[in-house]
């Protein structure tokens, strides 16, 4: 097994969450599960598990005018727009306002459907690699929260760059594998998602790997996004602290000479802290995480030039790159 994006060898395993293997490269950074998911298996998953209502999307007209706006900084001539992954098709609905020809594809055939219906937006349901799309016909093409879900993000990078006008471009947002979340809340980072999310991506991987399929980076940033506060984060990677660390404490105690130690009480090996079901102060310290969120939220509100300095610096809970393929 060699790294997707250095082609090294040394990829070692990393983390475990919901029973996917995470792996991670020692030499770029670059994090993903293997083996990936089949497609049966996904299709299974995004059935049963994966459902976002349709009003998180139609409440969401600020962000994406906002993600329209900041790409017409490159685009502003706008033009022919295509969205993977376009949902209920409300961000084209906006862009189509803003004086985008609007296209997008979409794997969910409800959402699809929506889109075409009732917003009027031409939304093929079908896979990026499927679609009946002519070459070279885009002058811009958008992927929001999608990239790090399919099962062959080198193949679907190569078809993006197919599909764009010489100097088009293109805009990804992924969730950032280098943020101080992700650093912090390690297997809880709310991100951390397999199979839904099965590539991790950094403001160094994810250039490489567009890079090296022709594109011109333009700009790579980061920002927090819509997820947790950076506080929240720390409060919740306590909590993963307290679970390995109690029942480790615990044990500890029991083997101590002055407690009498029953000769079957099973040990927990510091290395396999997954299967020790929580403990109470573990689910007390869950209600306290949910109580503690507003307080947070006013922390984070207070510090905001702090957290937009962090952000800057590239540990923003969510990467943005726009690329460009040349003239
Ligand atoms: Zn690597």
């Amino acid at each position: 097994m060699n790294c997707l994006i250095c082609q090294s060898p040394s990829i070692h395993p990393h983390l475990h969450q919901s029973r996917y293997q995470v792996f991670r490269c020692a030499s770029c950074g670059f994090q993903f599960v293997a083996p990936t998911p089949s497609r049966e298996e996904l299709a299974e998953y995004y059935d049963r598990a994966y459902v976002v209502p349709i009003a998180r999307y139609s409440s969401q007209f600020q962000r994406h005018n906002g993600l329209i706006a900041d790409l017409e900084r490159w685009v502003p001539q706008r033009g022919k727009l295509l969205e993977v992954g376009a949902s209920y098709g409300h961000s084209l609905a906006i862009a189509r306002a803003r004086g985008w020809q609007v296209h997008g594809i979409e794997l969910s055939p409800g959402a699809a459907h929506y889109a075409n219906e009732r917003l009027r937006v031409p939304v093929l349901n079908t896979d990026l690699l499927d679609a009946p799309l002519p070459a070279a016909s885009f002058d811009a093409i958008m992927l929001w929260h999608v990239l790090e879900h399919t099962r062959e993000p080198a193949e679907q990078v190569a078809r993006l760059y197919s599909l764009l006008k010489p100097g088009g471009v293109l805009a990804l947002l992924v969730p950032n594998i280098a943020s101080a979340g992700a650093r912090v809340a390690g297997r809880r980072w709310e991100w951390m998602t397999p199979p839904a999310h099965l590539w991790f991506f950094s403001p160094t991987t994810l250039p490489r790997l567009l890079q090296q399929h022709g594109f011109q980076m333009l700009e790579v940033t980061t920002r927090r996004g819509d997820g947790n506060n950076p506080y929240q984060h720390a409060l919740i990677a306590f909590g993963e602290w307290l679970k390995v660390v109690r029942p480790r404490w615990k044990s500890l105690r029991r083997a101590a000479p002055t407690t009498s130690v029953p000769a079957a009480t099973p040990t927990t090996t510091p290395t396999q802290p997954a299967p020790v079901t929580p403990s109470a102060i573990f689910r007390r310290w869950q209600r306290i995480l949910s109580q503690a969120q507003p307080i947070t939220d006013r922390m984070a509100t207070l510090s905001a030039p702090l957290i937009r300095r962090l952000d800057a610096a590239g540990f923003g809970d969510e990467l943005c790159c726009y690329a460009q393929k040349p003239l």
